[in-house]
C-alpha cells in the first residue's frame, strides 16, 4: 500500500521546513549548499580507508587467536617509530 506523499519535509543538514512539489524526486535538504555541507559532515564522519584496513586486519587477528578479544586496536605508529 503506498503511502501518502508528504507536502513538506525537514532539511536532513539544517532541519528548516522543504515544500515538496506535487511531482518528482522528494527533497532531502532545503538548498544546495545545505546538500553539499550534510554530504562533507556524513564524510568526514566515516572512518578512513586505512582505518577500515586496520580494523578489519585486527578482527582476523583477533579471530585467528593471536589477539585477546578484548584487546583494544593499538594507536597507529608515528612514521618516525618504524626502524
Ligand atoms: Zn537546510
Amino acid at each position: 500500500m503506498p503511502t501518502a506523499r508528504p507536502t513538506s519535509i525537514t532539511c536532513a543538514n539544517c532541519g528548516a521546513p522543504v515544500t515538496v512539489n506535487p511531482l518528482g524526486r522528494l527533497p532531502r535538504h532545503c538548498s544546495a549548499s545545505c546538500r553539499v555541507a550534510f554530504s562533507l559532515r556524513r564524510k568526514h564522519q566515516r572512518p578512513s580507508a586505512r582505518d577500515e584496513q586496520r580494523r578489519v586486519i585486527w578482527d582476523v587477528l583477533i579471530d585467528a587467536g593471536i589477539v585477546a578479544r578484548d584487546q583494544p586496536l593499538p594507536p597507529m605508529r608515528k612514521a618516525e617509530d618504524t626502524p
